[in-house]
């Protein structure tokens, strides 16, 4: 049996930026396999708001094909469907002026869970908790939940901070990073924390080192106008991978509840040490064959922006001194994989001999295609002929181990979105989170930006420049395949 519903109470969501990208391959979609999963009680509803203008039934009809289109496997029936829509509304709003927010606070209940989701562009987050104050709608129980990016340095994360804290206390913001959403995100915590066997080893005594890597292989889409004023380092580093490194690293907190997973996820932040220039390598596509190169999609013949970084950095504190944490993302790369490997040291001693060869073991924690984890462990080769070791994965995938069910498994966006409405922010980051992580960030950015460092071109397919490669091989390691 995967999922056991808890169902929520009832609520009143309005999204705005409803009719946008995000809302049509995500949000919704994710809102209709929790209706079709009997977690959404009979009386929530879901306000689209957005600068179009819009019939509810126009809305509805644009909500019908973007379940179509992005539902999924699990998406219900053509009655399931309908009966959704019955809880779709739509009020065209202007963020940044005054039209249609009285008509939106009409269509609010008194007494339902009320949740603001900002699926707008940042620079609209404070002019929407500004309005919603204004009109009444920030009631003390209502919450917000906001997209990133939050800020695009320490300044302007600090002061997105201070305009949200003006009318929604910290209990009330939800920051979301749908990386923390995903199921093998959430099963890292319970491997380490749930068994006895990980946790003792779970240290620079017995972890040579970590390696986290998130390749895609799209490039900026149409999204060049964005990316190229922020690079993998905000958009993917800042928030993404960090928050992943954070999960592997933190100490156990005393309970999963939200305030002491995240402060040990803080402590991790602050024990961050700053990164030397030699050991950042950053990227940028280049044009192969038929595809345009990096500059090309980006319209930016000059620019110097990375789609792709490596580095090294360490955690400074007693569990994990001395163990290199490895980071790497980009762009057009050869797969799209993202994986957490955790490499544990060679044996002691081979009582084998040399001949038996080098055997590690590796927990590998992959996070996409086929979310799963397996541990790399040494045996011995089957069949007569003399001692010959041979590593084998033990396969903790849980799409294979629960079968069938596996596709009852919610993607991050449906199971973040619930957790909203439960109240719970375990897998939100709090402000200082959020600010911790960009003052690490933002010397580095300055530092390779002040020595006017231009990133290295790389192939279309490959793993990128060449110099991330020797980032590892000066250490005498090697990076994992990127592969699915
Ligand atoms: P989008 O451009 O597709 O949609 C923007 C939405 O905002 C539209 O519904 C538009 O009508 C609405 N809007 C714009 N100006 C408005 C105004 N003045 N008043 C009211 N509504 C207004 O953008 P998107 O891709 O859906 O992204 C939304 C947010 O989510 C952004 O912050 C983005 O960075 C973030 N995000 C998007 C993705 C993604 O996959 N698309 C992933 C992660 C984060």
């Amino acid at each position: 049996m995967v999922s056991r519903i808890i169902p929520v109470d009832p609520f009143d969501l309005v999204i705005f930026g409803g009719t946008g990208d995000l809302a049509r391959r995500k949000i919704l979609p994710g809102l209709f396999r929790r209706f079709c999963a009997d977690q959404m009680p009979e009386e929530a509803r879901i306000i689209g708001a957005a600068r179009s203008e819009m019939s509810d039934d126009a809305f509805r009809e644009m909500v019908a094909e973007a379940i179509r289109e992005f539902g999924g496997k699990r998406g219900g029936d053509d009655a399931e469907l309908d009966a959704f829509l019955e809880r779709v509304g739509y009020e065209t709003v202007d963020a940044t002026g005054e039209g249609g927010w009285k008509a939106l606070a009409g269509r609010m209940r008194e007494g339902t869970t009320r949740a603001f989701y900002f699926s707008v562009g940042p620079s609209l987050f404070g002019d929407l908790a500004e309005r919603l104050h204004t009109h009444g709608l920030a009631t003390p129980d209502s919450r917000i939940v906001v997209e990133k990016p939050f800020g695009h340095d320490l300044e302007s994360a600090r002061a997105l901070n201070a305009t949200l804290a003006q009318h929604f206390t910290e209990e009330q913001i939800y920051r979301i990073d749908h990386y923390l959403g995903k199921e093998t995100v959430q099963n890292l915590m319970a491997v380490r924390f749930g068994n006895t066997l990980f946790e003792p080893l779970w240290n620079a005594q017995y972890v040579d080192h970590i390696q986290i890597t998130v390749a895609e292989t799209v490039g900026v889409g149409g999204r060049g106008g964005y990316y190229d004023k922020s690079g993998a380092m905000r958009d993917m580093v800042q928030n993404h991978l960090m928050q992943l490194l954070c999960l592997i690293a933190m100490e156990p907190p005393a309970r999963f509840d939200p305030n002491a997973v995240r402060d040990e996820k803080l402590k991790v932040i602050r024990a961050l040490d700053p990164v030397a220039p030699h050991h950042i390598s950053r990227g940028q596509y280049d044009a192969f064959e038929d595809q345009p190169s990096y500059r090309d999609d980006v319209e930016n013949p000059r620019s110097t922006t990375e789609s792709f970084i490596a580095l090294r950095c360490h955690v400074s504190n007693w569990r994990w001194a001395g163990t290199p944490f490895y980071l790497r993302t980009g762009k057009k790369l050869r797969a799209r994989a993202s994986e957490i490997a955790v490499v544990f040291k060679d044996a002691p001693h081979s009582i084998f001999g040399a001949e038996a060869g080098r055997h590690r073991n590796v927990l590998s924690i992959r996070l996409q295609p086929n979310e799963g984890m397996t541990l790399g462990v040494t045996i011995k080769e089957p069949g007569p002929g003399g001692m010959r070791l041979v590593d084998v994965p033990l396969d903790m995938t849980f799409a294979d181990a629960l079968g069938p069910d596996a596709e009852e498994v919610p993607d991050a966006y449906e199971r973040l979105i619930m957790d909203v409405m439960r109240g719970n922010q375990t897998l939100f980051m709090r402000g200082d989170e959020v600010e911790a992580a960009w003052a690490w960030t933002d010397p580095l950015i300055e530092g390779w930006q002040g020595r006017g460092e231009v990133p290295k071109p790389y192939d279309v397919g490959s793993s990128g420049p060449d110099d991330s490669l020797m980032l590892m091989h000066r250490d005498g390691r090697k990076w994992r395949d990127i592969r699915t």
